[in-house]
Parts: structure tokens; C-alpha cells; sequence
């Protein structure tokens, strides 16, 4: 069975170890002391309620009637960037519990009670009203990006491709010309590609995220439809965030389609020799893992078991469970497309791959708490200046937009860049 509601994880409330693995990268996996921590709620607030272990010591002591939905505990709940990063070192170090999808569960109970912050209110009033996430942005203005591109209508012509650009790409000031530079570039490289014209509309990937259950449910619920009506069976998109909620949260409401990001395509298409760099770029970058398309992008494993006790005594679950410990997310394909850009230079972090650190947008928190944000993008700058890189590049634009803030707070000292700028300039 899989837990869907907070009664549902009390088995794993009460199997928690209290090891706080959960706290640290894998042990083997930390090259230094000042960057070896993993969780950036557990790390800012330095106390043990704002970590997994600690939420799952708050989710027994709620169900169980020992506390209530305080103001403290509210925060402690909605100050989880949905990272996942608890979740590989739970499963690598001690045990396969779901410390992510528990925490989830936890701001859905106080979703449903009424608990959440004015921010994300107004976050999910707009997607209601314009199907974006993004406040202000108007669903008419939507596509403009696409105009004159010349791309197929999905809702009235056949393509092999949906290109999903995403709430970022298509509102956001610098942003959609990159949404249009893609298109443009696939386009031109012989990629059978279509959008979906009036019928595009967020994912609603944040708001399930944030606990807001039923908004992402009644979002996913209309994109599956109309990609059902236009016969999509592939999409490709720049976001992370996208790519997560179609590769596997609508899996897990029945929708199969092939999923790619942007620098999986370009990848191909580089190998392919489709795609060929020309300029140079004199730079050395360090690249940042996005965690809904690194550790939180494994392909989606469906699984009806049930768990059951060995001796009496060891969990376990027939047919074994699915594992995500980040293995097979999507770290490759970046970083050969940055590796083939003539001059540039890649120099890598002390947390990369499915260890990586978050930008700290994650979950919603810049909506709910923007501090801790703010502070999980300065440590991520931090670590990312100590590889002496010009420029921190990244495949997400939530990720970009936080690091570009993050930037402009710490003195720009480095530049925060997408990898789509750096594949513009060398094409
Ligand atoms: S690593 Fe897992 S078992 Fe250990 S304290 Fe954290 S959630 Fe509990
Ligand atoms: S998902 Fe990220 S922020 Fe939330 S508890 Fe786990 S490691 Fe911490």
C-alpha cells in the first residue's frame, strides 16, 4: 500500500530510528565538514523539529493528540523545500521509510485545516483563475512566447513532441526568450515539434509540493485531458519542476507519456551530430543538480504491496518495495551538453548528483519562508564560489531565479546563469 494520508505513515513515524542520518550526506560521501550537511530546514533553524526525523516526531505527537497545529509547528511544517534529499540519505544509510512523501503529508493536513501562509493563498488563487502559479500573469499572455514560430497546434495537428515550457519560462522577463530559443533550436534541428496553444496551463508540480492536494489533483486532472485529446505521448521541457510532475507524479495518476528535459534532447541531438557548437565560450562554470530533475527525476516505478514483519520482528514489504535513492535522475545529459561547448570549463561542487544541495525554491518556501530560502541559496553560492568558477549554471529556472537573488544579495561576486544562455551563445 502506498501511504496517501498522515494516518497512513504511522508505522514509519514509529520505525524512525532517530539516527538524523537524515541530516547529513551519506557519511562516505562527505569530503568536508563545512559541506556535509544536507537538509536546509534542519540546517537554519538548527533545531531538530525543522528535519525529517523531527517531522516525523511532530506528525506522531499531532495524530496522537500530544500537540496541535501551533504557530511553531506550522512553520516547522511549510519550511520543507520538498528536496528529497532526507530521502537518499534515509534509504542509503538506514531504512527504506519516505520521509519526503511524510512531509508532504504533514503540510496537507494543515492545508486542509486551514494552516498555510498568504503567499501560497495567492499562488493557488492564481492557478484557479489563470492556470499559473505565478501571480499577476494572465492564462491570454500565456503562449505569447510561441508567436510566429511556427510550431503545430497540438489541439489541431499531430507532432512527435510537446514542448512544455512551463509557468518560468513563459511569464518570466528573460525567460520566455528562452522558452522560444529552444523551441526554435529543436525546431530547426529537425525535431517534429508542437505546443499545445490555448490548452497549455501549469502543471501544478508546486502546488502538490506545498500541500495543496486537490489544487494539483484538479490541475493534473484538466493537463491530462488535454494531452489525452491531442494524442501527446511525448513531452520535452526546459523546467524541472515540469519534468518531475509529468515523469512522476502524473505517472502515478495514470497518465504514461515519455518525458525528457531540454538538455536530454540536446544531448542526443549533440551525439547525433544534429546539433553542433560553433562559438566558444571562454568561462568555467560550476554546474547545480535541480532536485526534481536529479535525485527526485528517477523514472516512475509502480508497486502494490504490502508490508509484513520477518521473525516478528524486521519490516519488510512483499514484493519489495521501489527504492528512490536518486540514482538514476538526470545528471548526465547537462553536463555533456556543457562539456561539448568549446572553452568552457566545468568544475564540480563537494555536492553534486543526487547529493546535491538545494537553491532553497523548492516546496514553496519562498512563499512561506522566504529567510530560509534566502539562506539555502547564499550556502549554495558559497559552495559553488570555493570551486573558483566564473559563473553557477543550472537547468531549472525556479533554481536560476533563486541563485540570480541570491546573487544580487551577496555582492555579486559570481554570476548565476541557465544553461540555455550558454547553449545560445555557443550555437
Ligand atoms: S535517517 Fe531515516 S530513520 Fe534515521 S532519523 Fe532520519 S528519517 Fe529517521
Ligand atoms: S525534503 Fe529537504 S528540506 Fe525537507 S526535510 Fe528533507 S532534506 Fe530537509
Amino acid at each position: 500500500m502506498i501511504e496517501t494520508t498522515l494516518e497512513d505513515f504511522r508505522p514509519m513515524m514509529e520505525r524512525c530510528s532517530n539516527c538524523l542520518a537524515c541530516k547529513w550526506l551519506p557519511y562516505e560521501k562527505i569530503e568536508s565538514r563545512r559541506f556535509g550537511r544536507n537538509c536546509p530546514s534542519a540546517a537554519y533553524y538548527s533545531f531538530n523539529t525543522y528535519s525529517a526525523r523531527g517531522r516525523f516526531h511532530l506528525g506522531q505527537v499531532l495524530l496522537d493528540g500530544r500537540s496541535e497545529f501551533t504557530e511553531q509547528a506550522v512553520e516547522a511544517i511549510h519550511s520543507c523545500t520538498a528536496c528529497g534529499s532526507c530521502d537518499v540519505s534515509c534509504k542509503i544509510t538506514r531504512y527504506n521509510l519516505e520521509p519526503l512523501a511524510h512531509n508532504i503529508a504533514l503540510k496537507e493536513r494543515a492545508v486542509e485545516l486551514g494552516k498555510y501562509y498568504p503567499g501560497q493563498k495567492a499562488a493557488i488563487d492564481c492557478l484557479e483563475a489563470e492556470r499559473t502559479m505565478l501571480p499577476g500573469e494572465r492564462h491570454s499572455a500565456r503562449t505569447d512566447w510561441a508567436k510566429d514560430l511556427g510550431l503545430k497546434d497540438l489541439t489541431r495537428e499531430k507532432a512527435e513532441y510537446a514542448f512544455f515550457a512551463g509557468c518560468q519560462y513563459s511569464f518570466g522577463s528573460g525567460l520566455a526568450e528562452k522558452a522560444r530559443f529552444w523551441a526554435g533550436m529543436l525546431r530547426d534541428a529537425g525535431v517534429d515539434l508542437g505546443y499545445l496553444g490555448k490548452a497549455d496551463m501549469c502543471c501544478g508540480g508546486r502546488a502538490k509540493q506545498m500541500g495543496f492536494k486537490g489544487a494539483f489533483e484538479k490541475q493534473a486532472g484538466a493537463n491530462i485531458a488535454a494531452l489525452k485529446a491531442a494524442g501527446v505521448t511525448a513531452i520535452v521541457t526546459p523546467c524541472s519542476d515540469c519534468y518531475h510532475a509529468f515523469k512522476r507524479q502524473y505517472a502515478t495518476l495514470g497518465l504514461e507519456v515519455k518525458t525528457l528535459h531540454v538538455s536530454e534532447l540536446a544531448a542526443d541531438l549533440l551525439a547525433e551530430g544534429r546539433l553542433k557548437f560553433k562559438k566558444s565560450i571562454d568561462m568555467t562554470v560550476t554546474y547545480h543538480d535541480p532536485c526534481h530533475l536529479g535525485r527526485l527525476g528517477e523514472p516512475y516505478v509502480p508497486w502494490d504491496g504490502v508490508e509484513k514483519k520477518v521473525l516478528n520482528q524486521i519490516h519488510t514489504w512483499d514484493p519489495p518495495r521501489p527504492r528512490y535513492a536518486g540514482t538514476f535522475g538526470v545528471y548526465d545529459a547537462p553536463r555533456s551538453v556543457l562539456k561539448a561547448i568549446p572553452g568552457l570549463r566545468l568544475k564540480e561542487m563537494q555536492r553534486v548528483r543526487e547529493y546535491s544541495w538545494c537553491c532553497g525554491a523548492g516546496g514553496g518556501c519562498s512563499l512561506s519562508s522566504p529567510e530560509l530560502s534566502s539562506a539555502t541559496a547564499s550556502e549554495r553560492l558559497t559552495e559553488a564560489r570555493s570551486t573558483g568558477a566564473d559563473a553557477i549554471v543550472t537547468a531549472c529556472p525556479w533554481c536560476l531565479r533563486n541563485l540570480e537573488k541570491a546573487v544580487d544579495e551577496n555582492g555579486r561576486q559570481m554570476k548565476a546563469v541557465d544553461i540555455t544562455e550558454l547553449v545560445a551563445l555557443a550555437v
